[in-house]
């Protein structure tokens, strides 16, 4: 059984914030690629304890966010930039999972939530109906009919999870009070946990289905305010329809093909 994992830094347990945590100027960016780490570790092991024999990690966040010193052997790593959609997805993976996750732009108190970007975007919808980072992977898994079985992260990331996937196994390792403020629980209590809830996910994968989204695909971007020469420059192109100053439109008969055009 061949598992791929997506991972990223802000869902992790202990990361609390972007400043400290997440880049690698943050004094506590060394803490925190450990802590993500050992997470993904934990979800190696309860992979392998269902029968896991190849295991693809991919390091989402960049800046180098996970050790691959301290990686467990069993598996292989993707790293470094730029990192090319369908995220080698298209190898024949039975089982997806995504690991350190946070929710989407604007969710009530969801821990340092964002979609793919929290300076440069504000909202994404693909069909109108809003979506974030666990979406956009589940449904690039599903073009591929790849189940997305197990998300861990913040209590709102994994609400979220559970809004597009209803039969996904989640791990939540903290809580949001504000955007930047959360509990978490200590990261050993969150490895035990991590590694029992990817047992019982990949026990469970014939119950959970691929998310499939509609075609044709009406994906629309919304830009902040201080970022919205994205929306100028994307909206020159032929196959960009222009909304306002800041949003843009993109139309296609395929999934991947649509977010192509959109990833820079
Ligand atoms: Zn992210």
């Amino acid at each position: 059984m061949k598992v791929w994992i997506m991972t990223d830094l802000e869902g992790v347990a202990g990361v609390f914030s972007f400043e400290e945590y997440t880049t690698p100027k943050g004094r506590w960016y060394d803490l925190s690629r450990k802590l993500l780490t050992q997470e993904v570790n934990a979800a190696i092991e309860g992979a392998l304890e269902s029968g896991a024999d190849e295991i693809l990690v991919v390091d989402g966040h960049g800046y180098t966010g996970i050790n691959i010193e301290e990686l467990n052997e069993e598996a292989k790593l993707l790293s470094g930039r730029p990192l090319l959609l369908p995220w080698e997805l298209d190898k024949g993976f039975n089982a997806a999972f995504i690991v350190g996750q946070h929710a989407m732009a604007g969710v009530e108190k969801a821990h340092l939530s964002h979609t793919e970007s929290h300076t440069a975007i504000q909202n994404v919808w693909i069909n109108g109906i809003k979506v974030g980072e666990i979406a956009i992977v589940a449904a690039v898994a599903g073009y591929f009919n790849i189940p997305v079985v197990l998300v861990t992260g913040d209590k709102a990331a994994c609400l979220e999870a559970k809004s597009f996937i209803p039969q996904v196994e989640t791990v939540a390792v903290k809580e949001g009070i504000t955007h930047g403020a959360a509990i978490s629980i200590t990261p050993t209590k969150a490895r035990k946990m991590i590694r029992e809830g990817a047992r019982n996910a990949l026990r469970k994968i014939a119950e959970v289905k691929p998310y499939k989204v509609e075609t044709p695909i009406e994906l629309k971007i919304e830009f902040t305010e201080e970022s919205k020469s994205f929306a100028e420059v994307l909206s020159n192109r032929s196959y960009v329809e222009k909304i306002d100053t800041r949003t843009i439109k993109i139309r296609d008969d395929d999934l991947l093909s649509a977010l192509k055009k959109w990833w820079l």
